[in-house]
């Protein structure tokens, strides 16, 4: 594994092998991903297919792994990688969350998950590159769908801009649905919330660059032994 992965303190410390990928780099081998479809079906990795095999069984927008040695990821281009564990790595979720995502609950839907594989508390959760105020606008039916749900957390993270138009923090809203599901501020990571747009040399994104962006992997592991999968 290359030295450029994005790595978050609240899952460093607690020894969460984790990244969140910049340009050019894949997800080590054994990383399940899901088919991506902006909802909020959390997909177990012990219940999924291989990955080489697609189909609509794959389609979900989290993934979440649990016993030794899993490794699950989700790839985006400006929609926000939420990657979140169990304090004692027995479980781990990734999370793919664009507005779309955002306004369906999915970021809801993977730490209910995750809580429901480890009940005993204390989960983590990292934000990780995504489209940020600087750069992302928005027209009126997002806010309005993002409004319908999050209401209150949106002053500072959904701002007005030219006339129809606002601007918003993907990752700053994420984090805060995060605090709203009860993680407390230690607990949320932060340090890894680059905007995706405002740095081409190290992030792709789609709305920069349309049909013609990249993906960025992002990876989470259990603790154990690794089990190559797929
Ligand atoms: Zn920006």
């Amino acid at each position: 594994m290359g030295t450029d992965w994005l790595r978050d303190p609240v899952l460093e410390v607690l020894g969460i092998e984790h990244g969140f990928g910049v340009r050019g780099l894949a997800a080590p081998a054994g990383t399940l991903f899901p088919v991506q479809v902006h909802g909020r079906r959390v997909l177990d990795a012990a219940s999924a297919a291989p990955a080489t095999e697609g189909g609509a069984d794959r389609e979900a927008d989290a993934i979440l792994a649990s016993g030794p040695g899993r490794r699950v990821g989700i790839v985006t281009a400006d929609c926000v990688p939420i990657l979140a564990a169990a304090r004692d790595g027995g479980a781990v979720v990734a999370i793919h969350a664009g507005w779309r995502g955002l306004a369906a609950g999915v970021i809801e839907a993977g730490i209910e998950a995750l809580r429901t594989r480890s009940p005993n508390g204390g989960e983590v959760a990292a934000v990780g590159p995504a489209a940020r105020g600087c750069c992302y606008e928005v027209d009126a039916p997002v806010a309005e769908a993002l409004a319908a749900r999050y209401a209150s957390l949106l002053p500072g993270v959904l701002v007005p801009g030219r006339p129809g138009h606002h601007r918003l923090d993907l990752s700053g809203l994420a984090a805060r649905v995060l605090a709203g599901l009860g993680l407390s501020a230690d607990r949320i990571g932060r340090t890894c919330m680059h905007c995706t747009i405002c740095a081409p040399e190290r992030f792709e994104s789609h709305r920069r660059d349309g049909a013609a962006a990249g993906r960025l992997r992002h990876f989470v592991g259990t603790s154990g032994s690794t089990v190559v999968q797929g």
